[in-house]
């Protein structure tokens, strides 16, 4: 059931989150589908939804950084992180807390947990705020699928699998969170997201190793299809024929002819191109095109968290 955010609706979520249902809301960064992560069942009943073929460790969301520091053993790194980025795209792997009441299934039963306090809306930071032990939530999409950026994308996605879900509008961000490994001494990136890399590197004061699974190994691990439209992509084009839908960053010389055109940003900035690049997806996908074609994208700031989203679509049946 699709709801607009009302006083009444955010009750209406708590209740349910209590109860052990899914919940789906909005973040800045894509919608998230919603457990009690203290709720083994609850969590099991996100893999369910979402059709994920395994495990994957799930990110816990909290109101704030105390809230979130209880669960996990924070450092100095980690604090001085969250003061920078929080509320924000930045998610912290840190080793679980010895008492931390979250379900070992939502870290597939790693010795640590990926933590996040996200922007969102005060009525459902109250919300979160009512459950210290925190709310899992992947995407609110189907696993493998283009992640959801608007209420009415988690609908088309999941339907009925979702007990409830709360329309804050489309999310501002648009791409997932950074994810940075803090358990051990050296600082890892492993995930590219809406939050650049030198701008986590400058308030650490040191570079990040990269991590990113699986685009820099390249290795054809099963996750390398993932974020995936139903159509054939195909990166590096310069051009597109008339049967195909065309995704360019701010440039449209040479696809002309596309029947169906999305320019991610007419200004050439990556943050917007970032927030509008899974609903340009989604509408290239509802297109009668054949395939998409992606042109040349950004390099620098969140230019390769939009890559690596690209690159994961097109694995397997494009480039
Ligand atoms: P999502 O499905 O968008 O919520 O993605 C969660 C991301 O966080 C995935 O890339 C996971 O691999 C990563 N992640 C979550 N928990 C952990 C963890 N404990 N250790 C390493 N990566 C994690
Ligand atoms: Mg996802």
């Amino acid at each position: 059931m699709l709801r607009p955010e009302t006083p009444e609706s955010l009750k209406l979520a708590q209740t349910l989150l209590r109860d052990g249902a899914l919940v789906a809301f909005a973040t800045e960064t894509v919608y998230g589908l919603g457990a009690d992560a203290t709720k083994g069942e609850a969590v099991a009943g996100i893999y369910a939804a979402k059709g994920r073929p395994s495990f994957n460790p799930l990110i816990a969301h909290f109101a704030d950084a105390q809230s979130a520091f209880a669960v996990v053993e924070a450092d100095e790194r980690a604090a001085r992180l969250a003061a920078a980025f929080w509320p924000g795209p930045l998610t912290l792997v840190l080793r679980r807390a010895a008492y931390c009441p979250i379900a070992s299934l939502a870290g597939a039963g790693l010795p640590t947990q990926a933590v996040r306090v996200p922007q969102v809306s005060d009525g459902f930071r109250s919300v979160l705020r009512a459950f210290p032990g925190g709310i899992v939530a992947p995407s609110a999409n189907p696993s493998g699928k283009l992640s959801p950026t608007t209420a009415q994308h988690v609908q088309a996605g999941l339907g009925e699998a979702v007990d409830l879900i709360i329309d804050g509008g489309p999310c501002a961000a648009g791409l997932e969170s950074a994810v940075v490994d803090l358990s051990g001494p050296q600082p890892k990136l492993l995930r590219h997201g809406a939050l650049a890399q030198a701008d986590i590197e400058g308030v650490m004061g040191q570079k990040l190793a990269l991590d990113v699974d699986p685009a820099v190994k390249a290795s054809p691990g099963q996750m390398v299809q993932h974020y995936a439209p139903s159509k054939p992509l195909f990166l590096n084009a310069s051009t597109a024929k008339a049967d195909q839908a065309a995704l360019v960053f701010s440039d449209s010389n040479g696809f002309e002819q596309a029947c169906a055109l999305e320019v991610l940003s007419p200004s050439g900035s990556d943050v917007e191109a970032a927030a509008r690049l899974f609903s340009a997806l989604h509408r290239l996908d509802a297109s009668s095109a054949r395939a998409i074609v992606v042109g040349e994208m950004p390099v620098g700031g969140l230019g390769a968290a939009i890559v690596d989203r690209l690159r994961r679509a097109a694995a397997g049946r494009g480039e």
